[in-house]
């Protein structure tokens, strides 16, 4: 049998196509590959979604983060809390900037950051706390927002780069705080067909800052009022997500019931499933186990032709470039995770045959 792919692009363009490509055409008549009209259009229909006053489209779902942080003014030395347990970019762009990284454990069973270890971590130096909605559940942002506001209204900023179209409480994702920053990535939830981002807020003038911050910090034309970045993202990919928008909402609900249908058909297995919170769901940007011998399992299952990944490997304070802001201490959950977790393939376009393919495959090997 052939090897599944471990996230069906093509079939999510082949259900598209026809629009994606008159977009895409539109942008090519029309010429203006630079902030042209699809930008906007698209900024207006995520703001809408979210249920926020701004979005700000932007270069990738990195810089995203880095322009929310530019925008809050961080300076050298300023400390922003945040996870261990994330994609390198949640912490390169605090260091980026002069920052310093503050670790924090994570909860075992959702891999999320533990929000009551957070208010230990807060000195007057802390400037930000950054919480990474990880796999596509939202990290428990009510918590964290009081713990901010109760230490003089400490920003937050959402990583949601894998949990756009979550909701949280019958909100949704990067609506929840100061900052919701999301990816556009090819594999995220809502992908584009490059790299791509976007930032939202209800605060004029952080979205403002944001906006400048975007074209080198020009407030107009050859008017730099502040240092900024070229961070722009490009009408053609703007166009891309307005064309697989058309159908997002079908694809959330594919990604709720296929991840649904894992965790009842794995429950009974010798494995760790996420946990997900009552008043959340989780749009599985990744569907992740943790597995007992990892290498042995993801070694049968790729021969037997299905594609695993590990997000992560190894937690970022154990990196060695950032094991310096960790000051030797260890996070044991993270830790733990990061020698146990496993994904599986996953996608609104997964089949029926093709998961339960997946599914016997686990049941035989985590039996044997
Ligand atoms: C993908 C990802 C990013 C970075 O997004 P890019 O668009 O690849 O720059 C940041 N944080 C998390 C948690 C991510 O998964």
């Amino acid at each position: 049998m052939s090897a599944l792919p471990f996230i069906d692009l093509k079939a999510q363009y082949a259900a598209l196509k026809s629009d994606i490509d008159a977009r895409i055409q539109r942008v090519l008549d029309h010429g203006q590959y630079i902030m042209g009209p699809e930008v906007k259009e698209l900024e207006t229909a995520l703001a809408a979604y979210v249920g926020v006053k701004h979005c700000i489209t932007v270069a990738s779902g990195t810089e995203a983060l880095l322009i929310a942080l530019m925008a809050l003014d961080l300076k050298p030395g300023d400390e922003v809390i945040t996870t261990p347990f994330t994609f390198a970019a949640t912490a390169e762009v605090i260091v980026l900037l002069g920052g310093v990284p503050v670790f924090v454990d994570i909860e075992p069973d959702t891999c999320n950051i533990d929000a009551a270890l957070i208010e230990a971590a807060i000195t007057p130096r802390t400037r930000a706390i950054m919480p990474v909605s990880l796999y596509g559940q939202v990290c428990d942002m009510d918590e964290i927002n009081a713990i901010a506001a109760r230490h003089g209204n400490i920003p937050v900023i959402e990583d949601a780069a894998q949990s756009f179209g979550a909701s949280y409480r019958n909100r949704r994702s990067c609506g929840l705080s100061t900052w919701g920053a999301t990816s556009f990535f090819p594999s995220k939830p809502l992908g584009c067909y490059g790299d791509g981002g976007a930032l939202f807020t209800d605060d004029d003038t952080l979205a403002q800052a944001a906006r400048e911050i975007r074209v080198h910090g020009q407030s107009a034309r050859y008017t730099h009022t502040r240092v900024g970045v070229g961070g722009r993202m490009d009408t053609l990919q703007c166009a891309v997500v307005l064309g697989k928008l058309m159908r997002f909402d079908w694809e959330i609900e594919q990604r709720l019931r296929i991840g649904e249908r894992y965790q009842q058909a794995l429950a009974e297995l010798d494995v760790e499933r996420l946990v997900v919170r009552p008043d959340r769901n989780c749009v599985w940007a990744q569907f992740t186990l943790q597995v007992n011998r990892r290498a042995t399992v993801q070694q049968a299952l790729q021969e037997a032709g299905i594609p695993t990944a590990i997000h992560y490997p190894k937690p970022l304070h154990q990196q060695v470039a950032y094991s310096a802001y960790a000051k030797g201490q260890a996070f044991s959950h993270a830790e733990r995770a990061a020698a146990h977790v496993m994904s599986l393939p996953m996608s609104a376009d997964l089949s029926v045959p093709d998961q339960d393919r997946v599914i016997a495959a686990i049941r035989t090997i985590i039996n044997m």
